[in-house]
């Protein structure tokens, strides 16, 4: 995987032309290097090696305190000394400095070790990030500081039992707590009531605190809350009551465990549902847990999404990982398990030795797929990740472009990985015969763990409505159209490469198919019509994406088989023969897809509900 990610950054990215920014001046290759080598050390010592206990050793609730395996706190206590929970950050706030694309790559050997371990630090360095662009300065020190240290940790706590995916239905409100609720040096200071639902990293005593970051509505008058999402407002709220510095009070807030969720897999943290506000802990002589504003009210959903967006890249990384996690898995298992004979032009001969399963086509057919699902996977988190970098620190128009292409590649970086590299981990099994799926073998736990992406961070219909419905047809489609711009230029890059010439062409029909299916869907201008195959059109999307990028690679790749230089040719090679093998066997899927899009086809949204 190293030899990958390393060829992604650094010759197919160019990622350390990033050194030229005055942002990120004082680095170098070398200084990229070891924080990767500090990574990918830190997971095999401590997090892969928790795995397995952790899955089987799932949170315990006593009804008074949450029992976590000794190996998650060494994991977390492990990510908070090497500093990498600030790895972004500006030098001033105790941070690295390092361009996002390095932090993603680091990221990558935690989430490949143990995502559910890897995802306390992700919520908290998120949760950081989030304070950091909309809090006041005085939350930023109480909160965010401690943050980046390690000395606490963090939450988003968005859905509610009854609120899922509709954000705009949920009930927990925030009034102001007394008269002077505006003059708190923390912020403007409220009591918040509600149940949130599915809190991951909700309980635990891992840190000296939990910092809760919590979505609620302001009552109006006569106590009313606000329809949809426009009245929902952002808000702190401590485990712990802190002082102006982010001291400890001595004081528990108002928010009690009710109880933990026993999931399928990803059981490296612990998730919980959290009673804000119900009396179990009174505060100040009262019931209501201490809540302080962040940004202005109304404003929560905007802000909250800050942390969602940088979330729905790390969840596309993190179904990335498992998926190459079982990749590796079953490579290796491939290459060592004798089973059946070679078949030459008169068949079997019964009597010569067994072969590996990795010499049969068939198998050979699903280790392709899985390599083209993850390396692409891969290259599509690390590209959103260098987009992130050139919309912070590149000049004007370019910073521009680059915020906007990205907004149409988050639903698709978040999705296609969480979809196809979860097919990953199904091959994975499938490789391993019988034994797949069996306890012994690390891959029913890769497709376990796996299987959580498609809903958390927005579901995957909930995406896919994202999609078409807003980021492509936003602004007259100026982000469709800057994505094709982008798109042809590979096509025309490759068009004179010997060996690309045919994907080139194939690309630029996709591209083409992709753009008249989303007129023709929005050609009568009914959402209804329009969005009743969105699910489709994010499938067809994604693959022409992910056929993009693969295009991009392989003119890399051969740009460093021509010169000799670089890594070995077998590794070359085998980056090509993913990339044809996507270009045979999934791009050409994107037709059907779109051809119900763009036919608006009833046949789902008309199935009548006694029908089924
Ligand atoms: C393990 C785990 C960890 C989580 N961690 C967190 C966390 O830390 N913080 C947090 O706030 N939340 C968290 N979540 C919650 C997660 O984000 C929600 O489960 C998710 O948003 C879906 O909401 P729901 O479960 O209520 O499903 P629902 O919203 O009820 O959706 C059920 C199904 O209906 C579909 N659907 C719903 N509405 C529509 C629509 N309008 N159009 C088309 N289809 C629709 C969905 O796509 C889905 O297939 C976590 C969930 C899990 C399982």
């Amino acid at each position: 995987m190293r030899n990958t990610l390393n060829f992604l950054m650094y010759q197919w990215l160019g990622v350390e032309s990033l050194t030229r920014r005055s942002r990120y001046a004082e680095h170098s290759r070398e200084t990229f290097d070891s924080v990767l080598d500090i990574a990918e050390r830190i997971a095999r010592e401590r997090y892969a090696s928790a795995n397995r206990l952790v899955d089987v050793e799932e949170p315990q609730f006593d009804g008074k305190r949450v029992t976590l395996p000794e190996a998650t706190l060494k994991a977390v206590s492990a990510y908070a000394e090497s500093g990498l929970l600030a790895a972004g950050q500006d030098f001033e706030h105790g941070g690295m400095q390092l361009p996002y694309v390095v932090e993603m790559a680091a990221n990558t050997f935690f989430a490949m070790a143990s995502v559910g371990l890897s995802a306390y630090a992700m919520l908290t360095s998120a949760n950081a990030n989030l304070l950091l662009a909309h809090a006041t300065p005085r939350q930023r020190r109480a909160f965010a500081l401690p943050l980046l240290q390690g000395r606490f940790m963090g939450t988003m706590c968005l859905s509610e039992p009854q609120a899922g995916s509709s954000l705009g239905d949920i009930l927990t409100r925030a009034s102001p707590d007394g008269e002077d609720f505006e003059s708190d040096p923390l912020g403007p200071r409220y009591r918040l009531r509600g149940n949130k639902m599915w809190i991951s990293g909700g309980e635990h005593e891992l840190a000296e605190n939990i910092v809760h970051l919590v979505l609620a509505k302001i009552p109006g008058p006569g106590g009313k809350l606000a329809p949809g999402v426009k009245g929902i407002s952002l808000f702190i709220v401590p485990r712990l009551l802190v002082d102006a510095e982010g001291r400890l009070t001595g004081q528990r807030n108002d928010v009690a465990l009710a109880g933990l969720n026993h999931k399928l897999g990803y059981r490296g943290i612990v998730n919980t549902l959290l009673n804000f506000g119900e009396g179990s802990f009174p505060v100040r002589d009262g019931a209501g847990a201490i809540a302080y504003r962040v940004g202005n009210p109304g404003q929560g959903l905007q802000a909250m999404f800050h942390m969602m967006n940088e979330a729905r890249i790390n969840v596309g990384m993190g179904a990335t990982m498992l998926g190459y996690a079982g990749y590796l898995a079953s490579l290796d298992y491939a290459r060592n398990r004798p089973q059946g004979r070679a078949m030459g032009l008169a068949g079997k001969d019964a009597a010569a030795p067994q072969v590996s399963i990795i010499q049969h086509a068939d198998v050979k057919r699903m280790l392709l797929a899985q390599k083209a699902y993850c390396e692409g996977g891969l290259a599509l988190a690390l590209y959103c990740a260098r987009l992130v970098d050139t919309k912070r620190s590149g000049e004007t128009e370019e910073a521009q472009d680059a915020a906007l292409l990205l907004e149409v590649l988050t639903p698709v970086a978040k999705s296609w990985p969480s979809e196809w590299c979860l097919e990953a981990n199904n091959l994975a099994i499938q490789v391993h015969g019988g034994y797949g799926y069996t306890r012994d073998f690390a891959v029913e736990q890769y497709w376990r763990d796996n299987r959580l992406n498609m809903i958390h961070e927005g579901t995957h219909g909930i995406q896919a409505l994202d999609l078409l419905g807003r980021k492509v047809v936003a602004d007259r489609s100026r982000g469709l159209l800057l994505w094709a711009a982008r798109v042809m230029a590979t096509v025309d890059e490759a068009r004179p490469v010997d060996g690309l010439q045919q994907h080139a062409a194939a690309l630029a029909q996709a591209v083409d198919e992709v753009q008249a299916a989303t007129r023709d869907a929005w050609a009568s201008g009914n959402p209804e019509d329009a969005l009743a195959n969105a699910t489709p059109y994010l499938q067809a999307f994604g693959h022409t994406v992910l056929a993009w990028l693969w295009l991009d690679v392989a003119i890399s790749a051969t740009a460093a088989l021509a010169g000799g230089a670089g890594p070995a040719e077998d590794f070359l090679r085998g980056k090509l023969q993913a990339a044809q093998y996507f270009y045979r066997h999934e791009l050409p899927k994107i037709s059907p897809w779109l051809a119900l899009v763009a036919g608006c086809d009833a046949t789902c949204k008309e199935m009548a509900e006694q029908w089924f």
